[in-house]
């Protein structure tokens, strides 16, 4: 009765939120590994050359709906360049790795994607980037599952664009999603990766335009 008594006191304090974690207490080894995952994702960013204070890891995980199915996203970027990593205790540090590559490889297809939009029709990013007509691109659809769960889901008249806003259009992102892929994979396996030569030399492409804009 009285270790009863115990529980529901220790409940209802806990309703109240006004239980401290105590040391040894799951709360706390959680918090502790959320601090070596912050660490991590620190050293990472340092590691890409990116700034670390653009980067934020989120205690939250992050659940959304789509075509009917819940997915857990790992993490998001913004066009001003902050990147949201959504903790999972469990990430391994070489998946936080990957995610991390993915991510910031948005960043980089966001910055080259406002020159290219803010030059033009004719400038020297329309010309360069002209190869990459959209049926070239659709022939070759994605390079992981992930990419191609977008491909699958365009619902665009027309095949997307590079540097269009695929999200308007076809509600998905089949090209961002790709060349996002190719990052991680880059990153995974190393430059040699195997993966699709025209999707690897455009990442690349993109990757050196945006090394330019840093100048
Ligand atoms: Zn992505």
């Amino acid at each position: 009765m009285s270790v009863l008594r115990r529980w529901l006191g220790f409940f209802r304090r806990v309703q109240q939120g006004a239980v401290a974690p105590k040391a040894g207490t799951g709360d706390d080894e959680t918090s502790a590994k959320f601090k070596k995952k912050q660490q991590k994702l620190a050293a990472l960013c340092r590691e890409f050359g990116y700034d670390v204070g653009k980067v934020t890891l989120s205690p939250q995980t992050r659940a959304f709906d789509y075509l009917g199915q819940s997915f857990t996203s790992e993490g998001q970027s913004f066009p001003d360049g902050r990147i949201e990593i959504y903790c999972d205790p469990n990430m391994s540090d070489a998946r936080l790795g990957c995610c991390l590559a993915h991510e910031l490889q948005h960043v980089r297809y966001f910055a080259v994607r406002d020159a290219y939009r803010a030059e033009r029709a004719d400038g020297p990013l329309h010309r360069r980037f002209a190869k990459y007509a959209p049926e070239l691109l659709a022939a070759l659809r994605g390079v992981s599952n992930y990419s191609n769960e977008h491909w699958d889901a365009w619902k665009g008249d027309a095949p997307p664009k590079l540097f269009a806003s695929e999200l308007e259009t076809g509600e998905s992102e089949p090209i961002n999603e790709t060349i996002a892929e190719v990052a991680k994979a880059v990153y995974n396996w190393g430059p040699d990766v195997r993966i699709n030569s025209l999707w690897k030399e455009l990442h690349d492409t993109i990757n050196e335009e945006y090394a330019a804009l840093q100048q």
